[in-house]
C-alpha cells in the first residue's frame, strides 16, 4: 500500500458486484444494440463498501438518439420489483448502456446522477456493448469520479467484500486499473483452451472423413475369376492380391505368377485405329464441299 506509487483514492468506495448481476447488465445492453438502456443497482453498503448484488432494469430502452431518462413511470415500476423482491435492500446505484460510444459519463447522465443518486455510496455503471467495455463511477468527495477498483463476486468460492488478504491491482492508467475486462474472457466467450480443442478436433474429424472417402471411391482392384468350363464369373475370396511384379496370391492358395500378355495387345489398336480416323475426317471434309453450294 505504502509503496503504491498511484494512490487507491480512499476517498473512492470499494465496489464488489456480483458476477451474475455483470452478466444481465451486459445482455441487457447487447439485447439493445443501438439504444440506450437503463436500470438501478441493488444492493447494500456497509462502511466504504458498497455491495451491488442484483438490477432492476427500466421499463423500455430510450429511443433511438435520445438519453435515458428516469420517468415517473420508470419509479413506480422500479418501487413495484424493488419492494416484493428486495424489501431488504437499497437502490445502490443505476446502470445505463453506452452502444458504441465508450464509457464515461456525460453532462446528462451527471445530471441523473445528482439528482437521483445523490447519496455518497451510490454509483453509476455504464457498459458500452460495443466495445464491451465498463466502468463504474462513484462520488469521490465531491467529485464524481470512475472508479480504480472493482471487484466482480462469483456466488462460488468469490472472495469477500471488504479487506481481504489478496493485494489489488493497483496502479497503471485509471482506465485499465478495474477488474472486470480480464474477467471478460472467461464470463462472456468461452475460454482459449476450448477454441484449441476445438480447432484440434475438427481437424482430426476432417481427417477422419477424408480417410473413408478415400476408402469409399478410391479404386480398389476387385478379382474375379472365370470358370471356362461352365462359363461363370466367380469373385475372388477377400484378401486376394496382386502384386506388380505379377505375383496373384489368394488367401488359401498357393501363390501363383500370372504373366499377362495382354498388356501389350490393348497398346496396339489406338496405333492402328488413328489411320482409321483421319481418312474419316477427310470424309467429313469431302462431305462438307460437297454439301455446300457450287459456285458457277
Ligand atoms: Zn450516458
Amino acid at each position: 500500500m505504502t509503496m503504491a506509487p498511484r494512490k487507491p483514492d480512499p476517498r473512492q468506495p470499494r465496489v464488489t458486484i456480483e458476477g451474475e448481476v455483470l452478466r444481465q447488465i451486459r445482455q441487457h445492453a447487447r439485447a439493445n444494440s443501438k439504444t440506450e438502456v437503463c436500470g438501478v443497482l441493488i444492493g447494500a453498503e456497509t462502511g466504504n463498501t458498497l455491495a451491488i448484488r442484483a438490477r432492476i432494469p427500466g421499463l423500455n430502452a430510450a429511443q433511438a438518439g435520445t438519453y435515458v431518462t428516469f420517468t415517473q413511470d420508470t419509479w413506480e415500476h422500479i418501487y413495484k420489483i424493488k419492494d416484493k423482491e428486495y424489501p431488504e435492500e437499497r437502490i445502490v446505484g443505476w446502470y445505463h448502456s453506452h452502444p458504441g460510444f465508450g464509457v464515461f459519463l456525460s453532462d446528462h447522465d451527471t445530471f441523473i446522477h445528482k439528482n437521483f443518486f445523490s447519496s455518497p455510496l451510490q454509483v453509476a455503471w455504464v457498459y458500452d456493448p460495443h466495445s464491451d467495455e465498463e466502468g463504474c463511477f462513484g462520488w469521490s468527495g465531491q467529485r464524481l469520479e470512475r472508479l480504480e477498483e472493482i471487484q466482480v463476486r462469483d456466488d462460488k468460492g468469490g472472495e469477500g467484500a471488504g479487506e481481504t488478504g489478496k493485494p489489488e491491482p493497483v496502479g497503471g492508467v485509471e482506465e485499465e486499473a478495474e477488474n472486470p475486462p480480464p474477467e471478460k474472457e472467461s464470463d462472456v466467450g468461452p475460454p482459449v483452451w476450448l477454441g484449441w480443442v476445438l480447432t484440434v478436433s475438427s481437424h482430426l474429424l476432417l481427417m477422419a472423413i477424408a480417410f473413408v472417402a478415400a476408402w469409399l471411391f478410391f479404386p480398389r482392384p476387385v478379382f474375379f475369376f472365370i470358370d471356362v468350363y461352365k462359363g461363370t464369373l466367380i469373385q475372388a475370396p477377400p484378401g486376394t492380391r496382386l502384386s506388380s511384379d505379377g505375383i496373384l496370391s489368394v488367401p488359401g492358395y498357393p501363390e501363383m505368377r500370372i504373366s499377362r500378355p495382354e498388356r501389350s495387345v490393348p497398346q496396339q489398336p489406338p496405333a492402328s485405329e488413328n489411320p482409321s480416323v483421319a481418312p474419316k475426317g477427310d470424309e467429313d471434309k469431302s462431305r462438307k464441299e460437297q454439301n455446300a453450294p457450287s459456285r458457277p
